[in-house]
């Protein structure tokens, strides 16, 4: 019974905003998956484009729409994402995470690595969303670790996901063209870890540094590691599943992963 509860846990790619105001392949998959979900009891996002020094978590009552991007149509600022926070359920984060780890925000919004999803998976806004910052002074095996302290909170209903993008290279991203065909080292890595997913072996994930091609792949971590999380996210029984796989921009891998 235990298990027909439980929420699944989710890697979501979020890649280029201009997917907040495309339909396309990835925004339909990201429609079709919360179609797929229990309702969630609240929603729990661990984005790329948070990072800080000891772990922090969003306690506002009402988070605003952050538009951290620049260069892009004036019609993107224009977008907010006005659901409700959750300073109950950040402190229920706080408590599984033991004692002293975490400390609360009360200034930030929710970035677009949080939102930019949300708005295609949920576009009424109304499930409580609190996000829960990258601490950049960890390593894989203590992000897993993390992200297995969490998942007692999938008994409870809320959806926890790990946004980011497993290949991302800005440098060289192909903006103008959404359809530009990946590097083949983009595949290549890709491709390794769509296999750690296939064989079952997400604590592989952590080695990532030893796949091909993880420099030009993965040459800042940030959009990597929440998928570290993720997998720590996961049970023994939980089945593994791939949402959605493609690349966008030449250089963005856009493969989301179910687990559960
Ligand atoms: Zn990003």
């Amino acid at each position: 019974m235990m298990n027909k509860k439980r929420m699944p846990a989710l890697f979501l790619a979020h890649g280029s905003p201009m997917n907040i105001i495309e339909w396309n392949t990835f925004t339909e998959a990201l429609l079709a998956l919360s179609g797929s979900l229990p309702h969630p009891t609240g929603i729990i996002v661990i984005s790329a484009h948070w990072q800080t020094r000891g772990t922090q978590v969003t306690c506002t009552r009402q988070p605003r729409t952050m538009h951290d991007f620049s260069g892009f149509p004036d019609e993107l600022y224009h977008i907010g994402y006005p659901c409700p926070g959750s300073p109950e359920m950040a402190e229920r984060v706080r408590a599984a995470l033991g004692p002293g780890v975490v400390s609360c925000d009360m200034e930030r919004g929710l970035d677009h690595g949080a939102w930019s999803v949300q708005h295609h998976m949920y576009p009424l806004a109304f499930i409580p969303v609190i996000q829960i910052s990258l601490d950049v002074s960890l390593t894989s095996e203590e992000r897993m670790e993390l992200g297995k302290r969490l998942s007692p909170l999938r008994d409870e209903g809320v959806l926890i996901l790990g946004s980011g993008n497993v290949v991302h290279n800005l440098g060289l991203v192909d903006l103008d063209n959404e359809q530009a065909p990946a590097y083949t080292w983009a595949q290549s890595f890709d491709s390794w870890v769509a296999g750690c997913v296939e064989s079952n072996h997400l604590e592989e994930l952590t080695r990532y540094r030893l796949a091909p091609f993880s420099e030009l792949a993965v040459p800042t971590d940030e959009h990597y590691i929440p998928l570290l999380y993720v997998a720590g996210l996961r049970r023994s029984d939980d089945m593994l599943t791939t949402v959605f796989e493609g690349f966008q921009n030449a250089s963005l891998s856009m493969r989301c992963i179910r687990v559960g």
